[in-house]
C-alpha cells in the first residue's frame, strides 16, 4: 500500500495512508480478507493525487483477491516468478499482471499506473521499492521479511533523484529514465557490490529527496560526499559544471565504501 502510493510530496503520502489505515484497522491483511469486502462507502472521500476513491476502492479489491487466492504477496510473487519465465523483469511482471487481472474497469488509467507493465519499458519505481524493503535483510531501512528472491536480484528504484545521480556518476548512458536504465544502473552498483547491489539506493537517493543536492552550486558541492565522482558537481567558483567526474559507460569508481553491515 505504501509503495504503491508513494508519489507526490511526502507530507501527501503519510496524510494518505494515515486515512487508508484507519479504514483498515489495527490488522489490514484482517479488514482486507474479511467474509464482506470493503465496501466504496467505507473509502469515500479517500483519493491521492490522481487516484480517485473509486480507485482506491479497486486498488484495496485486488489486494483482498490476492491475498485469498494466494494467502500472501509473496505467494503471488512466488508463482509470478514461476510463471514469467527467468529474470527480475518478468518475474515483476508476472506479479503486477495479477493484480491487472483482478481490476475490472473499462478505462484503467488508474490500474495502468498502479499496476504498470515492466515489459512496456516502466521502470517500476515504487514496485521495485516496495521489493527493496521486503527482501533486502531488515538493516533499519528495509524490512527483509521475504524468502522469495535474494538481494542480488534486485533492480534499483529508480526515481529522479537516482536517474539524474546516475548519469553524474557514470553509472548509465541511457537518457530516458525506464527500466533499462534501471538495469544499467544496478549491473553497475553490482560491480562494486554483486551480493546486495541495491544497497546503495538508500544513500543517494537521500542526497536529492532531502534537498541537498538541487543546483551544482558551490557550498553544496563542496560539502557533498559525492565529491569529486560527480561530474554534475560545481566548479571551484560555483558558476558552471565541474569538468571531470566519471564519465558514462566508464567504470565506477565511487570515492568511500563502508563495510557491509
Ligand atoms: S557533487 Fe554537487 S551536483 Fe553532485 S550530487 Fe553532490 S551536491 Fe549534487
Amino acid at each position: 500500500m505504501a509503495a504503491s502510493f508513494a508519489f507526490g510530496n511526502v507530507a501527501q503520502i503519510l496524510a494518505f495512508l494515515e486515512r487508508v489505515f484507519r479504514v483498515l484497522g489495527p490488522s489490514p491483511h484482517a479488514t482486507l480478507t474479511a467474509r464482506r469486502p470493503l465496501s466504496p462507502s467505507q473509502v469515500t472521500g479517500l483519493s491521492h493525487r490522481f487516484i480517485s476513491p473509486s480507485g482506491v476502492h479497486r486498488f484495496l479489491l485486488c489486494l483482498r483477491a490476492a491475498l485469498l487466492e494466494h494467502g500472501s504477496l509473496e505467494a503471488l510473487y512466488q508463482r509470478g516468478r514461476d510463471r514469467g519465465g527467468g529474470d527480475p523483469r518478468s518475474w515483476l511482471a508476472g506479479f503486477l499482471a495479477s493484480f491487472r487481472e483482478s481490476w475490472r474497469e473499462k478505462i484503467p488509467r488508474e490500474r495502468n499506473f498502479l499496476f504498470p507493465d515492466p515489459g512496456k519499458g516502466s521502470a517500476c519505481k515504487r514496485h521495485n521499492l516496495f521489493l527493496r524493503w521486503v527482501v533486502r535483510e531488515g538493516d533499519g531501512v528495509d524490512l527483509g521479511l521475504w524468502t522469495a528472491l535474494s538481494p542480488r536480484q534486485l533492480i534499483v528504484p529508480l526515481d529522479t533523484h537516482m536517474a539524474r545521480l546516475g548519469k553524474w556518476l557514470g553509472l548509465t548512458s541511457r537518457s530516458s529514465a525506464d527500466w533499462r536504465m534501471a538495469e544499467e544502473i544496478t549491473g553497475a552498483f553490482r560491480a562494486v557490490c554483486p551480493e546486495d547491489p541495491v544497497r546503495f539506493d538508500f544513500a543517494l537517493t537521500r542526497i536529492g529527496i532531502l534537498k541537498a543536492c538541487t543546483l551544482p552550486v558551490r557550498g553544496t558541492c563542496g560539502r557533498c560526499p559525492l565529491g569529486v565522482a560527480c561530474r554534475g558537481g560545481a566548479s571551484p567558483d560555483g558558476l558552471a559544471p565541474r569538468q571531470g567526474g566519471q564519465a558514462p559507460g566508464k567504470k565506477m569508481v565511487l570515492p568511500v565504501l563502508p563495510p557491509l553491515g
